[in-house]
């Protein structure tokens, strides 16, 4: 394809789908792009979503005005619960300032700014930087650097054992200047799948609390790990509840509520004292009118049905269950496929263990170069497959050019 030729420099993941869309071999497979797809390999409506949002478009009393700057208020404030829990004592005590963002990356935009506008770098002895994964989602570097922050890599995966590298995270956290920025991935890191063992998150937590570490947390997949949204929400909680550790939370419902286009999410920042909330929350405020005015409605509104009506956030957990749990069983299929029925030479356990929408697979450029240009299997140059992409159809097509590709 044309798109092969700069495979291993180009990192476009929507240049990547736009050759699969114009590859016309009839078994390809596309596992780049990070959307849920059903079993039939197609864009999935949540039935939780589709019933908000009929009865949104029912609803003659719904208008068009502007919502206010800082979003929808019923639903930021039912999206800070969600993440930090009905029962969150951060919410009681008035110390959550939270603003409705163009999805995920708008709450990663609007931290940015707000951070690099307000967090005292220089104060504390660090430069305008902050700490991200290595690897993480390729638009996090972007990001920052569009705002003057810039961005360095602390050790994260680690290839040889296609895990966490507890160790050189760790030493980096404790090796950088004390109130340093830190991004961490809520759950289900992306792009590795790797994710902290909680007492893991235990022991990473207590490095922030000592050295006053700012942990900015990126959370796009709430429900996606486990299933289950609480257990998600989990690291985030666990920050929280420490109390002496800064923070703030980027939330995503692109993933979880299957409302890509549609721009929905938060921005939380969980202050020390109700006063210093309200100082947030009006310079949040500030930023967001210069840049966007006012945050869209209608996605919102859907969201703020599902997470404020009991039946309908009972269908939302069953939905967030069937995707995630639609995910684990292609994992295991894959894994299956690989380790029983070619006996792929290897260790594939990773497969099971990674979390979430993604695999990290282990494979080398040319292995993915090949998979592509041969197998007319779709995937980033860092063997990255979404999982989603996989179903009972394919997922056996996948598996045996794996295997080719591993033995040859
Ligand atoms: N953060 C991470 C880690 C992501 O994977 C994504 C989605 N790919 C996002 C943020 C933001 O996505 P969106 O803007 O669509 O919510």
């Amino acid at each position: 394809t044309s798109y092969a030729g700069d495979y291993v420099t180009n990192n476009s993941i929507f240049k990547l789908t736009a050759s699969y869309e114009a590859d016309s071999y009839k078994q390809k497979v596309n596992l780049g792009v990070g959307a849920y797809r059903d079993n039939n390999g197609k864009p999935y409506v949540l039935p939780s979503v589709k019933k908000a949002q009929s009865d949104l478009i029912a609803d003659e009393s719904v208008d068009h005005e502007y919502l206010s700057i800082t979003g929808l208020p019923e639903f930021t404030s039912a999206a800070a619960q969600l993440i930090l829990g009905a029962d969150s004592l951060a919410i009681a005590e008035k110390r959550v300032a939270s603003v409705q963002t163009i999805s995920g990356t708008g709450a990663n935009h609007l931290g940015a700014v707000f951070l690099q506008r307000f967090y005292q770098y220089q104060a504390f002895g660090v430069d305008r930087q902050i700490y991200i994964s290595n690897p993480t989602w390729a638009n996090h570097k972007a990001i920052f650097n569009q705002v003057g922050i810039k961005p360095v890599d602390y050790p994260y995966y680690d290839a040889k054992t296609i895990a966490l590298d507890f160790e050189g995270f760790t030493n980096t956290l404790k090796q950088a200047k004390n109130q340093s920025v830190f991004l961490l991935h809520a759950c289900a890191h992306n792009p590795t799948g790797v994710d902290p063992t909680q007492e893991q998150w235990k022991q990473i937590a207590d490095i922030f609390a000592d050295k006053g570490h700012f942990a900015f947390f990126d959370c796009a997949y709430q429900g996606f790990a486990s299933g289950d949204l609480d257990r998600d929400a989990w690291a985030v909680r666990h920050f929280v509840a420490r109390k002496s550790i800064p923070l703030l939370i980027c939330q995503s419902f692109a993933k979880n509520a299957g409302l890509y286009g549609e721009r929905v999410g938060a921005l939380h920042v969980v202050s020390a004292t109700p006063e210093q909330n309200a100082a947030v929350f009006s310079q949040l405020a500030a930023i967001q009118r210069s840049e966007i005015s006012n945050p869209p409605a209608f996605g919102a509104r859907v969201v703020k049905m599902i997470l404020t009506d009991k039946a309908l956030f009972a269908q939302w957990q069953k939905d967030v269950k069937e995707m995630a749990g639609r995910i684990i069983t292609m994992r295991q299929s894959l894994f299956d496929l690989l380790t029983k029925k070619f006996e792929t030479p290897g260790n594939w356990d990773h497969i099971l263990k990674q979390i979430g929408m993604f695999t990290f697979l282990g494979l080398d450029v040319n292995q993915c170069k090949r998979l592509l240009e041969e197998g007319h299997i779709y995937l980033t140059a860092n063997s990255r497959i979404s999982m989603a992409g996989l179903t009972t159809n394919n997922v056996e097509y996948v598996a045996s050019w794996i295997d080719k590709v591993v033995r040859e």
